[in-house]
This record gives C-alpha cells, sequence and structure tokens, in this order.
C-alpha cells in the first residue's frame, strides 16, 4: 500500500462524545481546525452551559426576542418546520421534559407525573416566534426552553464536511458519536464500512455492516442514552405529547443520506412513525433511506440504492423492500 492510500484517524471527545476524523493524509493541522470548528459549534448550539446562542434564547423565554447568528437562526427556522410537521414526534421546544429527565446527564429515576405535565404546557412549537428580518427568536411562554440535540450533530457533520471540502480534501470521514458523514470513497475499498450496533450489547458488537459512498449515516437508538428502573428501559427519544419515553416496535432507525441533518432529523421522524408507515414515507422520498431494527430481531431495509448491508448477526432477521413492494 502507498503511503498515500494509509488511513490517518484522529479523535477527540466533544458533545460528550466520541469523535473520530479519518483522512488519508497526515494531517494533524487539518484535524485540529476540524476539531476546532466542532468546539465552535457546540459552544453557539449547547444548552447545557452558558454561554452559547441558544442558552441566551432559553433565557429570555418569556421576556424578549433574541438575534442570533444567520446560520443557528436558519436551524432553528429547520427545527421548528420539523417540528410543525402533520404527526410529527420531532419537538425541539422538548427542553423542559429533556430536563426534567436528565437521561445521559445522570438521570436515573421517573420524574413525577405532576412536573411532566407542568413541563408539557411549554412545548409547543407555535409559541416560538422567529423574525427573518432581524434573526431573532422569541420564547412566547416563560420557562420555555429549545433542545437543538435531534439535530444539532448532523448540522455539525456537514459543516465538518462543506470545511473539508473547501480545504481541498476529497476522501474522508467524521464520525460524531455515530453520527457519520463520509467524503468520497477510500482508496483501497469500495465504499466505507460502517458498522450498525447491535442494541444493547457491548458496544463493539455489530448487527451487520452498511457500506456507502459520499453519504451520511446517522443511527438513533433506544440504547444510546437510557436508566433502567426493575425491568423498565428509559431512554432519550421523549414524547412532547405525553412526557414519557417513546416506546413502539423499534430499538433503533439508521437513515442514508445525502446530509448529515436530514439523517439526524429522520431518524427521530422514523422512530416515531414505525416501520409500517415509515416504509410508505420513504417509498415517496426517494433520496432517503433507512434500515429499522426491532425489538423482535428484524432488520428491516426500505430499499438498498444507495448502500450495501451485510447481516453479521444470524439471530437478526434482514428484509428488504424496494420501489416495487414498499
Ligand atoms: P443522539 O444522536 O444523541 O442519540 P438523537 O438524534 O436521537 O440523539 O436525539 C436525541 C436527543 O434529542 C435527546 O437527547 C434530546 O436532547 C432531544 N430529544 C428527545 N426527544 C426529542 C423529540 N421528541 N424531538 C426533538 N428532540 C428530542
Ligand atoms: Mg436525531
Amino acid at each position: 500500500m502507498s503511503t498515500s492510500d494509509a488511513v490517518y484517524a484522529y479523535s477527540a471527545v466533544l458533545m460528550g462524545s466520541p469523535i473520530q476524523l479519518k483522512l488519508f493524509d497526515h494531517n494533524e493541522a487539518l484535524a485540529r481546525d476540524v476539531f476546532r470548528l466542532i468546539k465552535h459549534q457546540e459552544n453557539l448550539l449547547t444548552v447545557n452551559r452558558t454561554p452559547s446562542e441558544v442558552m441566551n434564547i432559553n433565557l429570555a423565554a418569556g421576556q424578549h426576542p433574541v438575534q442570533v447568528n444567520p446560520r443557528v437562526f436558519e436551524l432553528i427556522r429547520c427545527a421548528k418546520a420539523v417540528s410543525l410537521l402533520p404527526g410529527s414526534i420531532f419537538n425541539f421546544t422538548i427542553g423542559p421534559v429533556v430536563k426534567c429527565w436528565k437521561i445521559g446527564f445522570q438521570g436515573n429515576s421517573v420524574p413525577p407525573e405532576s412536573e411532566l405535565s407542568a413541563c408539557l404546557t411549554r412545548c409547543d412549537p407555535h409559541d416560538v416566534i422567529i423574525d427573518e428580518s432581524t434573526h431573532s427568536v422569541f420564547l412566547a411562554k416563560e420557562g420555555m426552553e429549545i433542545d437543538l440535540g435531534a439535530i444539532a450533530k448532523g448540522y455539525i457533520a456537514d459543516c465538518v464536511q462543506g470545511f473539508l471540502r473547501q480545504q481541498g480534501v476529497t476522501r474522508g470521514l467524521i464520525n460524531l458519536g455515530g453520527n457519520v458523514q463520509t467524503l468520497g470513497e477510500p482508496a483501497d475499498q469500495q465504499g466505507w464500512a460502517i458498522g450498525l450496533k447491535k442494541p444493547f450489547a457491548a458496544t463493539d458488537a455489530l448487527i451487520g455492516v452498511i457500506t456507502v459512498v459520499n453519504k451520511s449515516v446517522v443511527t438513533s437508538g433506544v440504547y444510546e442514552r437510557y436508566f433502567q428502573v426493575n425491568d423498565q428501559i428509559y431512554h432519550h427519544i421523549l414524547d412532547a405529547k405525553t412526557g414519557y419515553p417513546l416506546n413502539n416496535e423499534l430499538l433503533s432507525v439508521t437513515i442514508i443520506s445525502d446530509r448529515s441533518i436530514d439523517g439526524d432529523i429522520y431518524t427521530t421522524l422514523l422512530y416515531g412513525m414505525g416501520v409500517e408507515k415509515g416504509i410508505a414515507y420513504l417509498a415517496e422520498h426517494a433520496d432517503i433511506e433507512a434500515i429499522f431494527v426491532t425489538r423482535d430481531q428484524r432488520v428491516i431495509c426500505s430499499s438498498q440504492r444507495h448502500f450495501n448491508f451485510e447481516l453479521l448477526d444470524h439471530h437478526y432477521q434482514l428484509s428488504c423492500f424496494t420501489g416495487n413492494n414498499a
């Protein structure tokens, strides 16, 4: 193998997640710039500490609009639009409920029902007033909090991809804690091999391998962040109608798309839809593909136009829809 074919992997922990960058040139300065870019975006978008642009909005809830940087504004506008889609489980005003559960932040007990129902009165995306002309955002009710946790990593992965392209990089991969975006294809292989994790198993246990070229691969799973009380698992994908984790037949949804922001949005949306509605939805959206993993150990691919899937764990049953039978 020539040196130009060697993969160089750089890692860091940012946004509470392991971050990995793969390049085909040894370029520490570029890796540092990428991690700096991620850190910068995290500082704009975080809701876990001040100051951040999103925290400024949340702290001014019920009081006054806050002007934000145009790209943050655009992201918030997108999150609002997705939250207002008919039947959408996605709700970016779910912040009070997320904070109440503290899942992923040492949360280990079920909050009292009265606390959750009090939170729900502050989770209406219609109450986010956005002003295009000034790039300002106003949360109309006191105590409202927006949370971009279900969209931010995808957005940042796309920022990294754009930055790498700008720097003349044609082949590479960024993995933001399970949110993968790729450029081109590796030199010595027919695409990027990305593991599909086995739910509730060792971190390196895989159900199979997804291979893509120039695509984003995002997985959202109930096993990513959760706690357990008796036999019950409480995970981090919450239902803003009930205040509780949303449970259905699914353990994870993976989206293969061009933009990672779409992957991030659609993992949540399709998790909310479940397999049957999700497959029907995807039949109308050819640019986005999904892999569903169910509690009863089925792996269901919406189609395989833009990726290849190899099943490794034969305890799972693989099925694939095509344009004809979806
Ligand atoms: P991750 O990649 O960290 O697993 P996801 O993309 O699955 O994240 O989004 C989960 C995060 O989104 C939660 O940690 C929370 O911050 C936020 N969230 C939880 N429920 C919802 C919801 N119904 N709509 C929008 N955001 C949500
Ligand atoms: Mg998401």
